[in-house]
């Protein structure tokens, strides 16, 4: 970690894979795991003479998310062609938003350390995702390279932070509210294993005091919190080591190698203009109609920070307490319904995040399923409260 003498400087980049049926500018499935190539069509194939029409569903949920992290929607927005060559892109570019993204502003509500603090976000905007690369590992097969392309053009929603988060802790903190924040909403699932959230981490130092960035290097390939976290820790030690002695930073992008624990360089970072953006002009501009965005925001779930807030004062709970029984609207849902079947929702929390927590071994998304019903847990408790058992039995 940097002492003293150096700031870090974290600004995170998340894609989130958004929960439609169809992909962003077609009618194919986006679901998971089927035969490679299955899922594909002339249009994200990019065959020639193609034209691509925006999925309804996957603005709705941009403005959705939009809504949940408090930006400010664009009255218009457009999308751009972002050129590269890349086997994988069929078309040799890829459709995004540039100057015109779907939003701006707007923030997370970060829990860390036991301190809640904004995040401010620079704006999010619509993509197209990319294709996979499968090198060998296919059955009697070494030296070949496949592709499948079912994951060209799934939707993805860009979700990129200002640069201010201060240490990798803090980032992983924000990546899990931030998940925790789509899931709610339900447009993502939220799995980082699968790819479905994935973020680049971008991280300079700078000596404290100074008000510029110093230059940053880009971490790639975590698929999970810990690792996020873990890549950064290296990053920011691998940088301070070389600051000290007087060398500078290049500007990259880094792999982390997950079984190494370390970042390794992958390629001198591009900039903007190297990818030629202009405006698509096969797709007409986005209009966010004030109708439309009145009768989304009139849909949105009471979020994560909301019910946190209203947990401490309806229910006279700690903040911590409060930031883990709403990790998860099953948890959330689970403890309103014991306390509301209980004289204490303080013992039933407490319950909840020691012993019940404990026995599903974090498996806060089965809370649905507990086969202790909350009010069988409310009724439990309530045993113990008028000394039939005690705590132990
Ligand atoms: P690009 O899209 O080329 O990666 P951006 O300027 O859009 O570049 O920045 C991407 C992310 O990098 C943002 O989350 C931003 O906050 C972060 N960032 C930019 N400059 C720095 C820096 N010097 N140190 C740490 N993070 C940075
Ligand atoms: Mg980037
Ligand atoms: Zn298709």
């Amino acid at each position: 970690m940097a002492d003293s003498s150096f700031q870090t400087v974290i600004g995170l980049e998340v894609h989130a894979q958004l929960l439609t049926a169809s992909k962003i500018f077609c009618s194919c499935s986006t679901s998971f795991g089927s035969d490679p190539n299955t899922q594909v069509c002339p249009v994200c194939l990019g065959l020639p003479g193609v034209l691509p029409v925006l999925n309804a569903r996957v603005a709705e949920f941009a403005f959705r998310t939009a809504l949940g992290l408090g930006c400010d929607i664009l009255p218009v927005s457009q999308f751009a062609r972002k050129n590269y060559f890349y086997p994988d892109l069929p078309k040799g570019y890829q459709i995004s938003q540039y100057e015109l993204p779907v939003a701006v502003g707007g923030g997370v509500q970060v829990f860390s350390g036991g301190v809640s603090r904004t995040i401010r976000l620079t704006r999010i905007h619509l993509e197209e995702d990319a294709g996979k690369l499968i090198h060998g590992g296919i059955q009697g097969d070494t030296g070949a390279s496949y592709v499948d392309l079912n994951r060209t053009g799934v939707p993805l929603l860009e979700i990129v932070s200002e640069p201010e988060i201060t240490s990798p802790e803090e980032a992983k903190d924000y990546l899990m509210g931030l998940r925790d924040i789509l899931v709610y909403l339900e447009v993502c699932d939220g799995n980082m294993e699968q790819g479905s959230f994935r973020c680049d981490a971008n991280v300079s130092l700078r000596p404290r005091g100074q008000k510029d960035l110093g230059v940053r290097t880009e971490l790639k390939n975590m698929n999970s919190f810990r690792n996020v976290q873990k890549a950064l820790e290296f990053e920011v030690t691998r940088q301070e080591a070389l600051l000290r002695q007087g060398e500078s930073i290049v500007q990259e992008t880094r792999l982390f190698d997950p079984q190494r624990g370390v970042t390794l360089s992958m390629r001198r970072k591009e900039e903007a203009h190297d990818y030629r953006y202009f405006p698509d002009p096969d797709l007409v501009p986005l209009e966010a109609d004030p109708a439309w965005i009145d009768g989304i925001r009139r849909g949105l779930p009471e979020l994560p920070a909301g019910k946190r807030r209203r947990f401490t004062g309806e229910y006279g709970i700690p903040e911590y307490a409060a930031a883990v029984l709403t990790a998860s609207r099953d948890l959330a849902d689970y403890f309103e319904a014991a306390a509301a079947a209980s004289s204490s929702p303080k013992e039933v929390s407490n319950w909840i995040m020691g012993e019940l927590l404990r026995e599903m071994k974090g498996g806060e998304s089965t809370f649905r399923e507990c086969s202790v019903p909350p009010e069988q847990l409310a009724s439990l408790l309530g045993l113990i409260d008028e000394g039939k058992i005690n705590r132990k039995m």
